[in-house]
């Protein structure tokens, strides 16, 4: 059973929790803004269907397929765009929705090339950081946990496209 090779790290009713305190503060900063919500494919699709519903504003969602050049165990901060968003983006408030930011290269790239494509501004939330990797100083304006450097899954995270329906946050066991 695959449940078997995993150890739970952070309940689901924890990150509930989380997400909801997070969407209250997205409420307050972006009352009468455009806010797009950008969900950066595929590890981000669970958090941004809570997050979304835990915001009490008219948003758009949005959402970016990417892939990092490079082996499958280091990013290198060259990214592929391989879904692209359905309408353009200029002038509009960018909150992008990551899964997990552990180097930092992937979403400091995607921050830089959403301001080129005239976006009026342009924000990170991401539900988990790793700052034991940190390559590119990064800011997170909106962040659900730190966490020690070790691989997780669940709640749309994946190790080769499984266990990314796991409703808790998880450690792969050995
Ligand atoms: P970065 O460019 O910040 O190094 O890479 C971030 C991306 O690496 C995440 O969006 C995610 O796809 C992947 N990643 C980094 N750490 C983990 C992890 O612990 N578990 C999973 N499933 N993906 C991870």
């Amino acid at each position: 059973m695959y449940r078997n090779n995993v150890e739970v790290s952070i309940p689901a009713d924890d990150i509930a929790a989380r997400v909801r305190e997070l969407g209250q503060r997205i409420t307050e900063d972006y009352r009468d803004r455009r806010l797009v919500l950008l969900s950066v494919l595929k590890g981000s699709f669970v958090f941004t269907a809570d997050l979304a519903r835990s915001i009490d504003l008219p948003l758009r969602v949005e959402f970016l397929g990417v892939q990092s050049y490079g082996d499958s165990t280091t990013s290198t901060g060259v990214v592929q765009i391989t879904q692209d968003l359905t309408k353009p983006i200029e002038g509009e408030d960018v909150l992008i929705v990551e899964d997990i930011v552990d180097t930092g290269l992937t979403s400091s790239y995607l921050m830089n090339h959403l301001q080129h494509r005239g976006a009026a501004s342009v924000k990170l939330c991401a539900l988990l950081h790793k700052p034991a990797k940190t390559a590119v100083p990064i800011d997170i304006s909106y962040l659900g946990f730190t966490i020690g450097d070790l691989f997780v899954v669940g709640y749309g995270l994946d190790a080769a496209q499984r266990y990314r329906n796991l409703p808790d946050l998880c450690i792969l066991k050995e």
